[in-house]
């Protein structure tokens, strides 16, 4: 099955039998045609983030729509405002200098471009694109790309700004960017996809480059589409020029330049933290369980290196539902399954289980690996786990973030326990840049080095000043970014 093909939500006995544009929903029927009998219809909303199958209605509005999404629309919490509210905490407690906090609190470039496509059937569509560069005083900007419906400019900024703690905190030269393109790629063909990914990069022109803003993969982006940016890329620069420039984009195809290790690096990353935690905590992960959120990159490639220590696995959930299996799931398998049904739904060798299920599942360790804002004060209570491993970008809010401190459970924070990705896309940038190629072994004993160098500066700083590990790192990062501008000053 290809990527993109969603036909996976006919399966478990439900038909598919129509779609809005408007909300955007999938319909589903129990066996029986017609929309005028639908009141037990349930359907799968794309942008439900809580992802049940779950019932839909038509209120006197006429648009039919999912309950959830519904309520999930009214009490999203806004990234960004997250990102400040975090860094003004931060603030308060180690007084940095008021002037370069008013520095990091704003982008420093936000880019929106608009650009038509012509689709398979002729017609011509408008898109629209976002990449913010919020900091590069420790390097060029960089960070992942994202493909997803409800991307937006504060959803950017949020992770751009994200990015810039991350570099920061693992002493990589880079500053932070993020992008995104606001579609849902199940809306497309491989080959629309193509031309979208092309006409972005062209539309984006010279605000990216690969000594100024270097992009990655992120949500629903792949190897494939970093090799569209790159041939995109170098096909605007003059001849002798093209093969000076394929560091413009990091997490490519092997073959196109990419590092052996980048496919795995963040999963890589977090598997090497959890270790990290455990020897520290006393605890062997011989006789540990974990769960995970989300089973693409990020998640599946956790979830099969920590198989490697001996850790079990027992449920899953990604856009698709959810599954357990106490006596454990093989990650291998499940992702081999994945890549045939395209999600976890249907796993043979579990059984299917509802959100709050999986949110209450007794585990050792979560690692949430899909989207931000998942543990909210409410989920966090339901949580039986002594370790949130944050594979995703800020999938705890700040409420959930209480939460989670007050039951004592350990937060390895996202700007340290995903960093692998960014680590190994450095790596890639210098073999690029140097005509160099690293085996894996290489690539995984530096990633080691660097990552546990990160946790032990967050670690110790937890410890200096009896805070938890998300402002820990924030202040790590904060304070090398202070230095950096108190060295040199602020122009003019
Ligand atoms: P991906 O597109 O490969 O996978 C996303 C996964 O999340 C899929 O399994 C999808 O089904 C699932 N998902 C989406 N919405 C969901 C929802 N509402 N509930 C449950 N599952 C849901 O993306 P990825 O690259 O693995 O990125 C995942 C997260 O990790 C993102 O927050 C991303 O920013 C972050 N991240 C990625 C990288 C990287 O190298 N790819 C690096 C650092 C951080």
């Amino acid at each position: 099955m290809k990527k993109y093909d969603r036909s996976r939500y006919g399966k478990g006995g439900l038909t598919p039998i129509s779609t809005t544009k408007d909300w955007k929903l999938l319909y589903f029927q129990h066996g029986r045609p017609g929309l005028e009998k639908s009141v037990e219809l349930k359907g799968l909303c794309r942008y439900c983030e809580l992802r049940k199958i779950c019932s839909i209605s038509k209120p006197e509005s006429g648009v039919w729509s999912c309950a959830y999404y519904k309520a999930l629309k009214r009490k999203k919490t806004n990234l960004y405002e997250n990102v400040i509210r975090q860094l003004e905490r931060t603030e308060e407690i180690v007084h940095f200098d008021r002037d370069i906090c008013k520095i990091l609190a704003e982008t420093m470039n936000e880019i929106v471009v608009h650009f038509p496509v012509k689709m398979d059937d002729g017609k011509v569509k408008m898109l629209t694109g976002y990449r913010v560069q919020h900091n590069n005083a420790l390097g060029p900007f960089k960070g992942g790309l994202r493909f997803h419906p409800l991307v937006d400019i504060d959803e950017i900024r949020a992770l751009a700004t994200l990015m810039t703690w991350k570099t920061a905190i693992t002493n990589i030269p880079f500053g932070g960017a993020k992008g995104g393109l606001q579609i849902d790629p199940a809306d497309y063909s491989p080959e629309e996809i193509e031309k979208i990914t092309r006409r972005f990069t062209f539309a984006l022109g010279n605000n990216i480059g690969p000594e100024y803003d270097i992009a990655a993969p992120d949500v629903n982006t792949n190897p494939q589409i970093m090799a569209w940016i790159l041939d995109t890329y170098i096909s605007t620069v003059t001849p002798s020029e093209r093969n000076r420039c394929i560091h413009v984009v990091t997490g490519k195809p092997i073959e196109s330049g990419g590092s052996q290790g980048r496919y795995k690096a963040t999963g890589q990353g977090i598997a090497f933290l959890i270790e990290k935690w455990a020897k520290d905590h006393g605890i062997s992960l011989k006789d540990a369980t974990y769960i995970v959120q989300g089973f693409g990159n990020v998640g599946s490639w956790a979830a099969r290196l920590m198989k490697k220590n001996g850790a079990r696995l027992i449920a899953v959930e990604d856009i698709t539902g959810a599954i357990l299996n106490k006596r454990g799931i093989d990650a291998d398998d499940l992702a081999d399954y994945v890549k045939e049904h395209g999600g976890v739904l249907d796993y043979p060798k579990a059984q299917p289980i509802d959100h709050e299920t999986f949110l209450t599942t007794k585990a050792d360790i979560f690692i949430p690996a899909a989207l931000e804002n998942q543990i909210t004060a409410e989920t966090a209570e339901l949580l039986k786990v002594k370790l949130v491993a944050e594979g995703a970008n800020g999938p705890t809010d700040p409420e959930g973030d209480k939460v989670l401190q007050r039951r004592e459970i350990d937060v390895i924070p996202d700007i340290l326990c995903n960093s692998g990705g960014v680590i190994v896309s450095y790596f890639e940038w210098l073999q690029n840049k140097r005509s160099e190629f690293w085996d894996i072994e290489e690539v995984d004993r530096k990633l080691y080095k660097m990552i546990i160098d990160a946790y032990e500066r967050v670690r110790d700083t937890a410890e200096k000043f009896k805070v938890d590990w998300r402002t820990a790192a924030q202040i790590v990062a904060i304070s090398r970014l202070e230095m950096v501008y108190r060295e040199r000053g602020i122009f003019p």
